[in-house]
């Protein structure tokens, strides 16, 4: 029998981030296992930790400290998703603690309570257990529990008898709704009520013909006899039915869309299904590059994959850019798979998360959609693995632990032999690359279904647009489209490009610029509330009626945000009735699908907003889409700037003319020669992929490279200074000749929130040395303690500023 135990403790420092060996107590020793969690002390304090693993012997004779208490009954995290958690922590240099937190709802790290409620039909039949459940099925978990008591409740949720939940304080309440049921031995004749209270009278004669067993939600109630929830309550009141709540299960979409039924492929579809299908079927970890143009049907061919894992009897993750904006895509997956499917997103409540997690880890859903995080859905026995839009950034976590669904996604499938597909109109340079070099298989959808052709895109060259009567940011051609498509009766998608792009506020007369007090940068304009807010910091003041410098009131704001375009746009077309979505319309929860749906339903002739409406809209009645500035990404200091260009226009455009009628596209623009802009109107991937392949082969860009971006900040700025020299002083002598070392250099907005930040890039081919190199210059570094100095690793960039 195991003697000691492997434990993560939970502080995220490089210092305390191994195992530290703990001695078991008899009395605890069948409940420890690798993926339960323990209090044991450490230092002075006690910490909730991780058991990673145990050994028959001590590391060391000395005397061990025991572990304490054990958390749970059976493991949060499998023996998978242990090993998986570890490999996180080294491929991202991050804490192994904070890739396990990472990996399970928050809820378990708040406070809770826990019960224990019996699930079998046959209560337990005598002693300790039949005490316990006397009285009811939920009871909360015992206080003191003997080592044989822990066993046995053990046994029983090994047995499926038993389940232990956790109640979590304040985060996660369980939903309820007002409901009723017959009140018993009430006499319910026409005499019950006034006789000319006709709305009563026809729920007394309601509850007489046709009586229900059970609970009714009030509005059931209400409808089922054809009454108002008013006159219900009027019952209630009146004693002939009682009031009572259900509970409801927390269902983060709140819809259940009507069942659909799979559809007959097209010719393409079917290849790539049958290529799909044969590697679930064969147990082969490859994989696939779905590359298929906007409108081709991708999404078919996920979910009949998905169903083949099915039938194997096995599970399928699926996973999309955020689900906040792309609500149609979870709706179709729902529409085929009903309640076989959770969905995990970040605008869940810690609650309904832990729900759904709870549902995946007891095998009740066996589909998982999900954002980024959902690639840790404790799904076992996967089938099939989909990344839809394979190349969106929102894949690559930008904060600690810095990983890449992707990576994760590949990691998961080898352990569990099942393919991987991943799915894009604009595939990202790496995969597409890949794919060239044979270690993805190229599959390719090239044509829309239905013969729907791609529609017209016109670049309309803004350096022209200029004289004194026509407004900056509307060409003439765009006010004549959108006229037309309004008399049409017909919707446009109107696209402001935010990136590196916002309103902000300057003195005419002094040219003075509202600016953040903690962070280098401007502060925007948000006319609605009437506030320049830091988009880094979240600092916040009044728009100031007078220049704190010159004290003239010659106050305004310049550059577009959308809040200004929807005026201008009002003011052009004043009949049309727009609706804009960006980070403000949509902050409260479930905005994205309340814009979304009243768009869809015809309330309003414009969409105008953000990046976010670009991504997997299907609307059949839009014709026009228009973008109204398709170049502020093109300027930002990133060598993806022409790569992100490319993959938005694509994107957008191909939203007009899903329908039966044709659509356009407008494009606006100040590079109408710039090759991302000619080939993204011609929705020329390939290409584009040839020639972008190039710079970056010039370059020694990903993905010839591989990147790593270290970055140093601290609050004073000098020693950010010294530290970076310091750090690259000694990674060079670690590096191989071909590698390439770029900087320290401050970082574009060199300060924030009174912190500042420079950066060190490393550009390498095969550095094996690198990763233990980094780890042990960190940690071995006492000059970083002692100065506050922070330095976060981030492994292939997704933003380099
Ligand atoms: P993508 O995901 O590649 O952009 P979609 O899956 O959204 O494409 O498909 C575009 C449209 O074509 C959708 O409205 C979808 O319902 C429809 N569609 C897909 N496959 C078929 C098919 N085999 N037969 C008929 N309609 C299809
Ligand atoms: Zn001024
Ligand atoms: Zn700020």
């Amino acid at each position: 029998m195991a003697q000691t135990a492997q434990v993560i403790v939970d502080v995220a420092t490089r210092q305390t981030d191994q195992p530290y060996d703990y001695a078991i107590p008899e009395t605890l020793a069948d409940q420890v296992e690798p993926g339960v969690r323990v209090i044991v002390p450490f230092g002075r304090r006690k910490l909730q930790g991780f058991v990673v693993g145990l050994s028959d012997t001590a590391a060391f004779d000395g005397k061990l400290k025991a572990i304490e208490q054990v958390l749970d009954l059976t493991p949060v995290l499998d023996p998978e998703l242990l090993a998986l958690s570890k490999w996180v922590a080294t491929t991202t240099f991050s804490f192994w603690i904070a890739t396990m937190q990472t990996m399970l709802p928050a809820a378990m790290r708040a406070k809770y309570d826990r019960t224990l409620t019996w699930t079998a039909d046959e209560k337990p039949a005598d002693g300790w257990g039949q005490a316990l459940f006397r009285h009811a099925r939920t009871v909360p978990y015992p206080d003191t529990l003997t080592a044989a008591q822990t066993r046995q409740l053990r046994a029983w949720v090994k047995a499926d008898q038993l389940t232990v939940d956790y109640i979590v304080h304040n985060r996660a309440k369980a939903k309820t709704q007002k409901a009723v049921k017959l009140a018993p031995g009430k006499a319910l004749t026409s005499a019950a009520a006034p006789k000319n209270a006709k709305a009563q009278q026809k729920l007394l004669t309601g509850l007489q013909t046709k009586p229900f067993t059970g609970v009714l939600t009030q509005p059931v109630a209400a409808a089922r006899y054809g009454v108002s929830v008013a006159t219900v309550r009027l019952a209630e009141k009146a004693g002939w039915l009682q009031s009572t709540t259900v509970n409801i299960r927390r269902n983060p979409l709140a819809i259940r869309p009507e069942r659909d039924q799979p559809k007959r492929l097209t010719a393409d579809q079917q290849q790539a299904a049958d290529q799909f299908v044969a590697a679930v079927a064969a147990k082969t970890p490859q994989t696939f590059l779905l590359e298929g143009v906007t409108g081709s049907g991708k999404t078919e061919v996920y979910l009949q994959t998905i169903q083949a894992a099915l039938d194997d009897g096995r599970t399928a993750l699926m996973l999309v850019p955020e689900i906040a904006l792309t609500p149609q895509m979870v709706h179709r997956v729902l529409a085929r798979f009903g309640d076989a499917v959770a969905v995990l997103h970040s605008g869940l409540s810690d609650g309904e998360k832990f729900d759904e997690w709870r549902r995946i880890q007891r095998g009740e859903a066996r589909i998982v959609v999900g954002a980024r995080s959902a690639v840790f859905a404790p799904l076992a026995n996967i089938g099939v693995i989909i990344i839809d839009e394979e190349h969106e950034t929102s894949y690559k976590q930008d904060e600690a632990p810095r990983y890449h669904a992707r990576n994760v996604a590949l990691h998961r499938a080898k352990t569990f032999h099942c393919p991987v597909i991943l799915g894009s109109a604009t595939p990202s340079l790496e995969s597409r690359a890949r794919a060239e070099k044979g270690v993805y298989t190229l599959v390719r959808l090239p044509e829309r279904i239905n013969d729907r052709p791609l529609p017209p895109v016109h670049i309309i060259d803004m350096r022209k647009n200029s004289g004194a009567r026509v407004q900056p940011d509307f060409s003439p051609e765009l006010v004549a489209a959108l006229e037309n498509t309004l008399a049409k009766h017909e919707q446009s998608v109107l696209l402001l490009n935010r990136r590196g792009y916002s309103a902000q506020a300057m003195c005419r007369n002094c040219g003075w610029i509202a600016r953040c007090p903690n962070c280098d940068i401007s502060l925007t304009v948000h006319r609605a509330a009437r506030k320049l807010v830091c988009h880094y910091c979240g600092h916040e003041e009044p728009i100031p009626t007078r220049c704190p410098v010159c004290n003239s009131d010659k106050i305004r704001f310049f550059g577009t945000g959308t809040e200004k375009v929807e005026d201008t746009l009002q003011k052009i077309l004043p009949t049309a009735r727009i609706l804009r979505m960006d980070a403000d319309s949509t902050r409260k929860k479930g905005g994205h699908a309340r814009i979304l749906n009243a768009f869809g339903k015809g309330q309003a002739d414009i969409l105008l907003g953000t990046q976010m409406i670009a991504k997997g809209l299907d609307f059949p009645t839009v014709t026009l889409v228009g973008v109204i500035n398709a170049d502020t990404a093109l300027g930002m200091p990133d060598f993806r700037a022409s790569e992100r260009t490319f993959q938005l226009l694509t994107q957008v455009a191909g939203r007009a003319g899903r329908g039966s009628k044709p659509g356009s596209v407008i494009i606006q623009t100040y590079n109408p020669d710039h090759y991302a802009i000619q080939l993204a109107a011609r929705q020329d991937y390939e290409g584009f992929f040839r020639r972008e392949m190039r710079l970056r082969h010039q370059g020694k860009y990903p993905p010839y490279y591989y990147t790593v971006l270290l970055t140093i900040s601290a609050p004073s700025e000098t020693v950010t200074a010294q530290e970076s020299y310091r750090i690259a002083g000694d990674l060079k002598p670690l590096l191989s000749q071909t590698a390439i070392v770029l900087g320290p250099t401050p970082r574009s907005i060199t300060r924030i929130n009174n912190r500042y930040y420079y950066q060190i890039l490393v550009k390498f081919k095969k550095e094996p040395a690198l990763g233990r190199g980094l780890h042990n210059l960190l940690t071995n570094s006492q000059a970083l303690l002692k100065n506050k100095v922070q330095v976060a690793i981030d492994f292939e960039p997704q933003q380099i500023m």
